[in-house]
């Protein structure tokens, strides 16, 4: 048991990136709903994650995490849901043809709806009453994210039933992908099915096609070599090859920390066996208060007589198999750190420009003081122009530590830039995007460590007219400034839209396989 810490104890710690609701009460009854709900996975899954990062720590996997910037409640629906899952399947088979490497997948979905904002309130142009197409300049809330206030400008206060909505809006998208997965939809005898047929770059269906192709023959001689069933199964700690399923978890930041709490379990000790059992329950019984920061020692576990002692229970955060903490939450001494050090989910930790060498090892000394091999992934966010100057003292720094961590690239966070043509739309360049990664994975080689994986913003989403997003410049499509406003749909980040992500995966395959 993580000393001095209970689901709530990060009450105590000054936090960054707070909503302040006006209505406690209303707050109160909403987590009281959330602590009573179902867990949305199991810590047998996340166990299984722990597991396969620490392979990826080795070099013995490569991960693989995108999705979007900011979820919306919107895209909660068939088609977004079954184009980003198509999309990072897709990626993830091409990055396995070329690195011979399993590769886990964690998309940034069924959750991912918080934000942290550089500033907490903006000036708009705010509709006047009454008076049709006037507005005012007025000063609102900033968009934090559909489980805290709308994008419409006068749907700005922070809404507490929003994190209500948050965990039913997870929970279907989770349950679609989970049947989707169950009824074959990664089935690698049928990829051809995966949404791809609107791609309209002949060289990218080219490319696509030969590396099914090469699959499914190595595939059949796998079947011939093991005389038939289950042949291409791997079930060893790394991803489970199958070809009818897959692994595939989900991750978000966790960024509010009212609803990571309530979504969070205590988990008994399995009486069979050494592993912990599958079953949570509440952190917390229901009806206890939480609601009060100055008031925060309620422990959960400790108030039923017929429980286990507490050092004995384990805590997950049973929303998501994976959360990190974002680049502008990470104080060492503040609430997001409080609570990420006492959950046994694999976590990310952003680590950009601003992190000290020191700074990062004092987090990983607080965060995995028992240096469990999978429980961290560092994400690494500089930006192309910045990779050099910062990546080789963290690495350094790490190295000279005890720790052993997933080393991970977001090659988004740090190459942020404003489009020439509308400076009011935020963009990303495709090279930007590909050096980072390149340089980081050449920066890790020199220095003996292992580049584990990739951490991008990235959707599916296509018109009706069949139409990618034009969020990001550059990729095989060669979308210039001038495109962006054809079809941008983020409210947050530019994300790689479909060409653009494949295009990454074609690249990262071959880096992997140099
Ligand atoms: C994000 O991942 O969407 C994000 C806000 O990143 P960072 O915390 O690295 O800025
Ligand atoms: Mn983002």
């Amino acid at each position: 048991m993580t000393s001095n810490w209970s689901p709530s104890s990060w009450r105590e710690k000054p936090i960054a990136q707070d909503v302040v609701y006006e209505d406690q009460q209303d707050l109160e009854k909403v987590l009281g709903k959330l602590r009573q709900l179902p867990p949305l996975v199991t810590p047998i899954e996340i166990d299984r994650l722990r597991a396969q990062l620490a392979d990826v720590a080795q070099g013995k996997a490569f991960l693989l995490q995108g999705g979007d910037c900011a979820e919306l409640f919107s895209a909660c629906s068939q088609d977004p849901i079954e184009h980003k899952l198509s999309l990072i399947l897709l990626m993830s088979l091409i990055i396995l043809h070329g690195s011979r490497l399993p590769v886990i997948r964690i998309a940034r979905i069924a959750g991912q709806y918080a934000k942290p904002r550089s500033k907490p309130t903006e000036v708009v142009d705010y509709p006047i009453e009454g008076q049709e197409g006037k507005t005012e300049k007025r000063e609102v809330m900033s968009f934090r994210g559909d489980n805290v206030n709308g994008f419409e400008v006068t749907d700005r206060r922070a809404d507490p039933e929003r994190l209500l909505s948050a965990y039913f809006h997870s929970s279907a998208t989770l349950n679609y992908i989970r049947a989707l997965l169950s009824s074959g939809f990664a089935d690698l005898n049928a990829p051809r099915q995966w949404s791809f047929s609107h791609v309209r770059s002949p060289s990218l269906q080219k490319a696509f096609e030969e590396v099914i192709d090469s699959l499914m023959d190595s595939l059949d001689f796998m079947r011939v070599a093991a005389g038939g069933a289950g042949a291409g199964k791997n079930e060893g700690s790394a991803a489970r090859g199958g070809t009818e399923t897959v692994d595939f978890y989900t991750s978000h930041e966790g960024l509010s920390l009212e609803y990571e709490e309530a979504l969070t379990r205590a988990v008994q000790p399995s009486s069979a066996g050494n592993g912990f059992s599958s079953f949570a329950r509440p952190a917390r019984p229901s009806g206890a208060s939480s609601s009060s920061r100055a008031n925060s020692t309620v422990r959960g576990s400790s108030q039923r007589g017929e429980e286990k002692p507490e050092q004995q229970q384990k805590y997950y955060n049973l929303s998501s198999h994976f959360i990190w903490i974002g680049d502008r939450t990470r104080q060492l001494d503040g609430a997001h750190v409080e609570y990420f050090r006492g959950i046994q989910n694999p976590i990310g930790i952003k680590v950009g420009p601003t992190m000290k060498g020191d700074e990062l090892v004092k987090m990983l000394d607080i965060v995995n003081p028992d240096n469990i091999p999978g429980k961290v992934t560092l994400i690494s966010r500089y930006g192309a122009d910045k990779v050099e100057k910062f990546l080789p003292a963290h690495i350094e720094a790490v190295k000279n530590s005890r720790h052993v961590v997933v080393w991970q690239c977001d090659a988004m966070h740090g190459n942020t830039k404003s489009s020439e043509t509308d400076p009011s739309l935020k963009t990303r360049h495709f090279v930007d995007i590909i050096s980072e990664i390149s340089t980081s994975m050449k920066i890790h080689k020199e220095l003996g460590t292992i580049l584990g994986g990739v951490h991008l913003e990235l959707t599916g989403e296509i018109n009706e007219d069949g139409f990618s997003v034009t969020e990001c410049i550059g990729g095989s499509m060669d979308l210039m400034d001038k495109d962006l406003s054809l079809n941008y749909l983020s409210h947050c980040d530019p994300r790689l839209n479909y060409e653009q992500s494949l295009d990454v995966a074609f690249l990262i395959s071959d880096y992997l396989r140099a």
